[in-house]
């Protein structure tokens, strides 16, 4: 990459159009170098077999197409996949490919490192080193639609973006992949099959309300008590659980669809029924739906896993209080590939 070519894949359609008029050519060829771009992930200008050769060559002079690669698939006995994903700049994430009986998930990262510091978070021991550009998060879902046609013989149903960085501090970038995703001329999956998980910056979560996004939002919340929720997750101390609340009620008045809480019990940091009784009050303010997550040891043990009891007590007072409750258990613990666990460790 030290042409200093432009990566083409920077170019929206209509830029690539006006690239072609500005050439002599018929704008009807940027669509058709789109499409290769894009729905068929062509990884080279040889690959685009309907443009005639000069064509070709004139676009290799002026550009690059930049995409991952996939340096290091791991496969857990459970069926989950982690890719170590290489950028072209070398840097490296990571991706994970979660299947069930009904559905293959892909959780994907937004960003190398992450801007955040939450203390239970493998990802935020790395410092972040940058957002990631719309086609490496594309490239990552593609990567992972292969490798589910490949290995379950199905293609993937859903995305989460739950891997390494906070996606609402890369919103423009997450969103116009998100574009690619859901368009005909990408992947043209449902918006609908799409989560954006994030810690919580109530801004963006107004921003997006305003932007009219068809996706689902998933807020990892953690605690519902500011001073338990800044020790775990510090930046809570600049968006505050008040903050948080008024932009979701913005978001379920503007979209009217329904919260997912992301909440992990942790022994004696939010096990209490001071904890439980703050989290119920705080899941009536907007329609929400809860997934308890099984905690993933990262380090020395200064998180653990809450008891049964406190985790069936969270159960029991969230369902008497009709408040819908998932818990999800965790899945390619043994490979790192786990919630928390991305630190390219392999
Ligand atoms: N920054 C975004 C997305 C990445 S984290 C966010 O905060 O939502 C994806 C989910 O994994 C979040 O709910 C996060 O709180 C959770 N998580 C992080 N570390 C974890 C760990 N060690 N065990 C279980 N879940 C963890």
């Amino acid at each position: 990459m030290a042409s200093g070519k432009k990566d083409i894949r920077a170019l929206t359609k209509e830029q690539l159009r006006d690239f072609f008029v500005e050439q002599g050519d018929k704008a009807f060829r940027g669509n058709q170098v789109y499409e290769w771009l894009w729905q068929k992930a062509a990884h080279t200008f040889d690959d685009m077999t309907n443009i005639s050769k000069e064509t070709r060559q004139m676009l290799e002079d002026n550009f690059v197409i930049n995409h991952i690669k996939v340096d290091n698939m791991q496969r857990s006995k459970d069926g989950t996949i982690k890719n170590a994903v290489r950028l072209h700049d070398g840097l490296i994430v990571e991706s994970v490919l979660i299947p069930t009986a009904t559905r293959t998930t892909a959780c994907v990262s937004s960003q190398v490192g992450c801007s955040l510091d939450c203390k239970f978070c493998a990802t935020a021991r790395l410092k972040r080193m940058r957002n990631l550009n719309p086609d490496e998060i594309y490239d990552q879902v593609v990567a992972i639609d292969n490798e589910s046609r490949l290995y379950h013989n199905r293609p993937l149903s859903n995305i989460v973006f739950m891997g390494m960085g906070e996606p609402l501090m890369n919103y423009n970038n997450v969103l116009k992949a998100i574009d690619k995703i859901t368009s005909d001329e990408g992947l043209g999956m449902s918006p609908k099959r799409i989560t954006v998980s994030t810690s919580g910056v109530p801004k963006m979560i107004k921003k997006m309300a305003d932007d009219a996004v068809k996706f689902n939002l998933a807020v990892s919340l953690h605690s519902a008590i500011d001073e338990v929720r800044t020790s775990i997750m510090p930046f809570n101390e600049t968006f505050p659980l008040e903050d948080l609340r008024e932009a979701l009620e913005y978001w379920y008045a503007k979209t009217k669809r329904k919260i997912s809480y992301e909440y992990v019990v942790w022994k004696g940091i939010n096990d209490t029924q001071k904890d439980i009784d703050a989290f119920v009050k705080f899941c009536k303010y907007v329609p929400c739906k809860v997934n308890i997550i099984e905690y993933n040891p990262i380090d020395d043990g200064e998180f653990q896993q809450a008891t049964n009891d406190a985790l069936e007590q969270y159960i029991s007072t969230l369902e008497k209080n009709r408040i819908v409750v998932n818990v999800r258990r965790s899945r390619g613990k043994d490979i790192d590939a786990a919630c928390g666990q991305l630190a390219n460790k392999s």
